[in-house]
């Protein structure tokens, strides 16, 4: 499947819509339209000319292990070798650990373009950049030092060693030991499964962060710490040295995403350092957890909009049936099924998921910049509020949307799309763990309704509903915008109803979260794409005249957005306030 970085819709997302340079500007952090425009191009070419060709024989041949370790597919190699040359892995990372110090909403760009052209090679660079990040915001000075430059650089890679064999979501029940061997350090033992990028062989060392519990530490998510455990030990000299006892065990054979090493680790006495403090572990390994959400949204964009790209390209060549009145083309046998209304639908809604996703997406990934750099300590606290609040729609909302965008592509091919050769098989493939890890989908919407909504008194949720409520009040006085204002208006109303409703519903019937959770977070999602939408039109109508075909194609698209896909919140609003006793009625399924 080819690969065509879609660079005018991201321009248009970044720069006309989102307006970046100005937002960050305003905020004390300098970079030009250019700076952004020239990563977006030379990221691109990597992608779509090194990256992209790998991923459908990489699906195929996979990865393999043997006495030597675990081998990445053909070509893995030398396209991470270009990629490290080119600088691509330091460009958001902090100067003085060699980086590039650019805004992380431009890191942003860069994953989303990786994960379409080969989401199995971008997992072997995307979870350093995790790594990297959670080192600096909780190690100390030495530690940052030994590993920080080398993961910025792209000469090591890193994981995150959380799932264990009886473990995944509930962490608090994981075993795998600390103990301290008196230099400082701790003797790491245990088992974690599923380890993305456990092993390979494209970097000379490896950085796993790992959760292990010490011996005295009290039980569940209380007990736990975090710890840097180098595959090889690291010399005086800073280099990696012996073996450091993490061996691979085993490679997960799985649906997709062949070309990543998913690994079971054994951690036999390895050599660990503590990052941060003792039995603080969860709450620092969040900061990796947290940005891997959201990374986990961009990557879902990135899938999602590769799959839409082969919809299009088929559609368009495949002659079938006759297209109804006006479209119908005489000197054909038939015509191409992009003329059929139910396969337009099909293609609408991908693109409409997929520009509506990346609006979403590019604008929180703006909030990480906003609250790490703003000198306005408001802008720092707001951007935190709205980062915590949309982590879990990001990464929920926009997986689902991804499955669904893949299987719609398989859709609008028939049966070419379920025979391999036309790779959107694939894409459903390695679309279908993204609602699964970095936390299932269920527990994001748990997450967004106990804790970011119902935790706080519906604080944070009231924010957004007041800069919704100010954007319908800025476009109320322009007539095109009208059916926009009147649809956000409409479910702000209904959201705002439904806060107060299930922060009292809660109160009552425990239940009342874990019934509503997934339909509010779909709610939510909805309502963002919409606000998204909504910004969109009102760029291309106050270009009027200079509008182009390409913006009065963005405009149909908010429309259509709203027209047919929107009015699915009316039921979502139904059934988040559906009765507890429904889903917990042991007459329907015995426990
Ligand atoms: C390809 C792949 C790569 C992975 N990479 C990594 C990695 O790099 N590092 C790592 O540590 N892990 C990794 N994982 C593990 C992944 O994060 C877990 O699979 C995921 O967190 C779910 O845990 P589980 O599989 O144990 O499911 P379980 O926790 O057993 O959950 C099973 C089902 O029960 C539901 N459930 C469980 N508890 C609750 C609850 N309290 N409320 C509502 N529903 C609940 C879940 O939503 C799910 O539907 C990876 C997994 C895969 C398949």
């Amino acid at each position: 499947m080819t690969y065509h970085p879609p660079f005018r819709d991201m321009r248009f997302a970044l720069h006309e819509v989102l307006d970046t340079a100005s937002v960050l500007s305003s905020a004390g952090i300098e970079i030009d339209r250019d700076t952004i425009d020239g990563v977006l191009e030379g990221a691109g070419e990597i992608c779509a000319r090194v990256i992209a060709p790998l991923n459908g024989p990489g699906d195929v041949q996979g990865v393999r292990r043997d006495d030597e370790g675990v081998h990445t597919p053909d070509g893995f190699q030398e396209a991470y070798e270009r990629y490290v040359a080119g600088g691509w892995p330091s460009v958001d990372a902090d100067e003085h650990h060699g980086g590039g110090g650019l805004p992380l909403v431009v890191g942003s760009l860069i994953k989303e373009m990786l994960a379409s052209a080969n989401p199995s090679w971008a997992l072997y660079t995307s979870l350093s950049a995790g790594v990297y990040r959670c080192i600096n915001a909780n190690a100390d000075e030495e530690l940052k030092q030994a590993f920080l430059p080398n993961l910025a650089s792209g000469r090591w890679t890193g994981t995150m060693c959380l799932t264990e064999p009886h473990c995944g979501t509930d962490l608090g029940l994981l075993t795998t030991r600390a103990v301290p061997r008196g230099d400082g350090a701790y003797r790491i033992s245990g088992t974690k499964i599923f380890i993305t990028s456990g092993d390979h062989d494209l970097t000379d060392n490896i950085v796993h962060l790992v959760l292990a519990r010490t011996p005295d530490a009290p039980a569940g998510t209380r007990g736990i710490s975090l710890f840097a455990v180098p595959k090889r030990r690291i010399t005086d000299d800073g280099e990696p040295g012996p073996a450091n006892g993490v061996h691979c065990d085993g490679l997960e054979s799985k649906m997709g995403l062949h070309g990543s090493a998913t690994c079971v680790l054994r951690f036999d006495d390895a050599v660990g350092h503590l990052v941060g403090e003792e039995s603080r572990g969860l709450a620092a390994m969040f900061v990796m957890m947290n940005g891997a959400r959201l990374g986990t949204g961009v990557m879902a964009l990135g899938v999602a909009e590769t799959a839409g790209q082969a919809a299009l390209a088929f559609s368009r060549e495949r002659l079938q049936s006759r297209a109804p009145g006006s479209l119908h083309d005489p000197a054909q046998p038939a015509d191409p099924i992009i003329d059929q209304p139910d396969v337009r639908r099909m293609l609408l809604t991908q693109q409409a998921w997929v520009g509506g996703s990346r609006l979403f997406l590019y604008w929180l990934s703006l909030q990480t910049d906003l609250r790490r750099e703003a000198t306005d300590l408001g802008v720092r606290v707001q951007a935190d509020d709205l980062l915590s609040l949309l982590t879990p729609v990001a990464k929920a909302f926009v997986s689902d949307r991804a499955v669904e965008v893949s299987s719609l592509a398989m859709q609008v091919l028939g049966g070419a799309g379920y025979i391999t050769d036309n790779g959107v098989e694939q894409s459903l493939r390695d679309a279908r763990i993204l609602p699964i890890y970095e936390g299932t989908n269920g527990v994001q919407a748990h997450d967004l309704l106990a804790r970011k909504v119902i935790g706080d008194g519906g604080r944070r949720m009231k924010q957004l509903l007041e800069m919704v409520s100010q954007f319908t009040d800025r476009i109320a006085g322009t007539p095109e915008l009208a059916p926009f204002g009147t649809a956000l208006s409409t479910l702000t109303e209904q959201i705002r109803e439904l806060n107060t409703e299930l922060i009292a519903g809660a109160e009552q019937d425990e239940l009342r979260v874990g019934t509503s959770a997934v339909d509010y977070l779909d709610l939510v999602g909805h309502y963002l794409i919409a606000w998204f939408w909504a910004q969109a039109a009102e760029t291309v109508v106050t270009l009027g005249d200079a509008a182009t075909a390409y913006h009065e194609r963005q405009l149909a698209l908010a429309h259509f957005y709203i027209d047919k896909m929107l009015p699915t919140t009316a039921a979502l609003v139904l059934r988040a306030r559906s009765s507890t006793a429904v889903l917990m009625n042991p007459a329907a399924i015995a426990g």
